[in-house]
């Protein structure tokens, strides 16, 4: 009798990050066989539809793939930046819960043998053990800063939060175990800083990551040789880990065909200009500039980065999303020496294919805002960063850059000119060569974990074969 392939649902959180590294994610299940369904946000969705080619990408390559989607409770015309994003967590954790079940229950066929959700969606657990399906959560930010968000309760209790002005960000934190020598106030994530541990947020993202030991497992979109100590700390109280990245790495690495590793999983159109451009310019010669896909600069910070840009002299490859700028004015009140320089050396553009443009022989330097996703892809490209982290993990994210990989500097709090400029040419110039040494050893590390016998490359084996051996538990209802 023919073996019926294993049915997955894969649940992320509608945020670009999210779904770009669960697609992935997805498409590695599919090619081992596995039948997948990908549960989008109905907003999102039209975006991936309307801007990438994502449904014949998948559907028409793997028959057992189906998006379903749901609606995340927001009017459509409802912002979802940075500045609004907790908005569409709230909204999520209150609508989402019955409608999961329900499609869990009559519309998505065949039952499912295993969830995947998003590591911050406990309420996805409560719907699996309702339903008894096995359940694993995906946590798509790094180790560093799952373990920075496990921990705050401990360092609650022992008096070390909240943080007491700005005189006081400089000091150590001693209870998040691990990381007693380096993690500091300014380190935290950024909901640290609220004066009050009882703020809405603050226990919304701590008391999501204390429900990961709830889950049946833990994949992390990490790789052991980069994060290895911090996950024996999560070991402690997840012990089954699968750390299965970098997940474009891997994907790069198992299915160098995909098509995947060309068309981008974006919300915005991909303006492939800036590849033609890259052509022309010199071998390391560019800072590639880019703050993600929901981080909002003010009009200030936009000109202070400008400023520093175009005075370290270096050529300049900046993405400004149509969404990213607030308080947006029109181009008439930009100062004509930047409109100058942009001109002779930069180039601006709405989204680019990023993974691309680190490839590329022309970067010589990331300026990013910290989200986990350009860190790793920064990592296996080899190129060196300059980290202005704007929220959530990236406050952490950045430390380990800076401090425990070695692999970059960060400017923390500070959006000056002056700070830009110098930094640049201290990675660019003055402490150029043990950057870009630092950087290729670990993309190799990197490169290594996927590629067969490598540490992510079994653990991945090492899912599939969990899910498979789900799949003679199968789920009726
Ligand atoms: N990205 C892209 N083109 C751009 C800017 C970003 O494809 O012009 C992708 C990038 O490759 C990464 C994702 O957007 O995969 C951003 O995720 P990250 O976790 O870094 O930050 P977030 O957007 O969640 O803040």
């Amino acid at each position: 009798m023919e073996k019926i392939p294993p049915h997955v649902l894969i649940f992320p959180i509608p945020a670009l990050g999210h779904v770009n590294s669960m697609l992935k994610l997805a498409e590695l299940l599919s090619v081992a066989g596995i039948n997948v369904t990908f549960l989008n946000s109905e907003y999102n969705h039209s975006r991936l539809v309307r801007h990438t080619d994502i449904c014949s990408r998948y559907t028409q390559r793997f028959p057992g793939f189906q998006f379903k989607t749901v609606t995340d409770g927001l009017p459509m015309d409802h912002p979802r930046t940075g500045d609004r994003f907790e908005d569409v967590l709230y909204s999520v954790k209150s609508v989402t819960p019955p409608l999961l079940k329900d499609m869990l229950l009559n519309e998505i066929k065949p039952p499912v043998n295993c969830i995947i959700s998003d590591g911050f969606m406990s309420f996805a657990i409560d719907v699996a053990r309702d339903l008894g399906i096995p359940i694993i959560y995906f946590r798509t930010i790094g180790a560093c800063a799952l373990w920075a968000y496990y921990s705050l309760r401990e360092v609650i209790d022992a008096g070390e939060l909240p943080i007491k002005g700005a005189e006081d960000m400089d000091r150590l934190i001693k209870n998040v175990p691990g990381m007693e020598s380096y993690l500091r106030c300014r380190d935290l994530p950024s909901f640290c800083r609220a004066s009050d541990p009882m703020d809405k947020n603050f226990q919304l993202f701590m008391g999501e990551t204390r429900s990961s030991p709830r889950a049946d497992g833990l994949i992390l979109n990490t790789f052991e040789d980069l994060e290895g100590p911090i996950l024996s700390q999560i070991r402690t109280i997840c012990p089954n880990i699968y750390t299965i990245g970098p997940l474009n790495a891997h994907l790069k690495a198992t299915v160098p065909e995909s098509t995947s590793l060309k068309s981008s999983n974006s919300f915005w159109e991909v303006d492939r200009s800036c590849i033609s451009w890259l052509d022309k310019q010199p071998p390391q010669s560019v800072i590639y500039v880019s703050f993600g896909s929901i981080a909002v600069l003010s009009r200030e910070q936009l000109l202070e980065f400008w400023h520093g840009l175009v005075n370290s002299n270096k050529r300049f490859l900046w993405v400004i999303r149509p969404d990213s700028i607030s308080g947006k004015n029109g181009e008439d009140e930009i100062p004509e020496e930047l409109v100058g320089a942009t001109k002779e050396r930069g180039y601006m553009v709405g989204w680019v294919p990023q993974e691309e443009v680190l490839a590329h022989q022309a970067v010589a330097l990331f300026l990013t805002h910290s989200g986990w996703n350009s860190t790793l892809e920064s990592i296996v490209a080899g190129v060196p960063m300059l980290c202005w982290p704007y929220f959530a993990d990236q406050q952490v994210n950045s430390r380990f850059v800076g401090e425990v990989w070695k692999i970059g500097v960060y400017m923390k709090d500070l959006c000056d000119r002056n700070v830009v400029e110098k930094m640049v040419n201290e990675l660019t110039v003055e402490r150029k060569e043990e950057f870009m040494k630092a950087s290729s050893e670990i993309a190799d590390l990197a490169r290594k974990s996927v590629n067969e016998g490598g540490s992510s490359y079994c653990n991945l084996d090492r899912l599939i074969n969990d899910i498979e051996s789900m799949s003679s538990r199968v789920f009726s209802c």
